[in-house]
């Protein structure tokens, strides 16, 4: 077994006392919520901070409500809410299906009653060549991401291409949520689709000392949404592959799609947004929708070796699941 390297560990409980502490210890600390992925990743290596900040006790961050603001809805999940309470929270499974059926497929049961939301929106990018332990990477000499200068999956790559591997990603994506974010210069809030970037090393717009304290994500009439995931083991796995699919409909007896966004994730560095969905024209019904979204899906989409499995069958499997996503929206 690895052991944890040697650290300082801090408990605020405030997000004042976070923002302060943060904004002291500088790059010397990461901030811990559930420490599934972080902890690991310090075993590895992968992580070496003199500090942690634990933000497991700020009551600031927890909590799942619906709040009204002037003519909307909004559903509003805290950073810390654990994605086990957010899979069972009838308030995300009726405002926002997608983000309860992704909180329900990530990892194992362990995962997800410890895992946080905030977590999850900030996991680490990964990639077969980084998520190794140091020996095993200095046998091949490092990598861009960490410790090197070359790139193993795109060779003379100049661009880390990790793939984001955080299931709820690509359904706050497609569910047009914000991200709302605190630190040392105040607060912002940053849609879902703009908080990524395509770098692999740090995928995200998070400045240094800056913290996610929640997301909102406002309810439409007739906006139905739901996500399919490919992984080799359906209890624990990350994903090779993670598809968010919304679609607002009219009509109640013989329903159409007037309008659709569909997120593919775990390809790249950045969730990414199919753009024949905003081709989808008001009133195609749903077997004629199914059939532009998957090609459209497989036409853009093209996985990288970045993690373990055939690059084809991943790329086969994106029309298959994009389909079958919208098949259960008709139903
Ligand atoms: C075996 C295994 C399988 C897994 N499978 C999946 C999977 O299928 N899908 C998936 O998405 N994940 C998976 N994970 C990763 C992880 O369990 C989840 O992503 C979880 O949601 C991470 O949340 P956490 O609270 O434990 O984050 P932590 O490990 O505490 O933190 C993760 C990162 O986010 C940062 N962070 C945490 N909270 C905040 C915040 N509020 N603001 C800013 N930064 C913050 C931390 O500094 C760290 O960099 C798996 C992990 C393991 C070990
Ligand atoms: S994509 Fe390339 S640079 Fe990034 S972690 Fe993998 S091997 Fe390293």
């Amino acid at each position: 077994m690895l052991p944890l390297p040697v650290f300082d560990h801090h408990r605020p409980r405030t997000l004042a006392e976070a923002i302060d502490l943060l904004a002291r210890l500088g790059d010397k600390a990461v901030i811990l919520a559930g420490g599934t992925d972080l902890l690991p990743n310090m075993k590895q290596g992968l992580a070496e901070p003199e500090h942690v900040v634990s933000i497991a006790g700020i009551d600031e961050l927890r909590g799942i409500s619906l709040v009204r603001e002037g003519d909307a809805d909004k559903l509003v999940v805290g950073a810390g809410a654990k994605l086990a309470e957010i899979e069972s929270s009838i308030l995300v499974r009726r405002a926002a299906p997608a983000l309860a059926e992704a909180a329900s497929q990530v990892g194992g049961p362990h995962h997800r009653s410890m895992g946080t939301l905030g977590g999850n929106i900030c996991l680490d990018t990964r990639c077969r060549y980084y998520n190794q332990t140091y020996f095993w990477r200095k046998s091949l000499g490092f990598c861009l991401k960490k410790d090197g200068t070359v790139c193993h999956v795109v060779r003379g790559g100049s661009r880390c291409v990790a793939a984001a591997s955080n299931d709820t990603a690509p359904a706050l994506i497609a569910l047009e949520a914000d991200i709302h974010l605190v630190g040392p210069r105040g607060a912002r809030v940053v849609e879902a689709h703009d908080f990524y970037v395509a770098d692999g090393v740090k995928n995200t717009v998070l400045e240094p000392g800056e913290l996610v304290t929640r997301v909102s994500i406002t309810r439409h009439p007739g906006r139905r949404s739901t996500f399919e995931k490919l992984r080799r083991r359906g209890a624990i796995d990350f994903p090779l592959l993670s598809i968010a699919v919304r679609l607002d409909v009219s009509g109640v007896e013989t329903s159409r799609v007037d309008a659709a966004d569909v997120v593919v994730s775990a390809l790249g560095a950045r969730p990414r947004r199919v753009r024949a969905a905003a081709k989808v024209r008001p009133g195609t019904p749903f077997d004629v929708a199914a059939r532009e979204l998957g090609g459209g899906a497989y036409a853009e989409c093209k996985p990288l070796p970045n993690v373990d499995d055939d690059t084809e069958w991943r790329r086969e499997m994106v029309p298959a699941l994009v389909e079958r996503a919208v098949a259960r929206l008709e139903g």
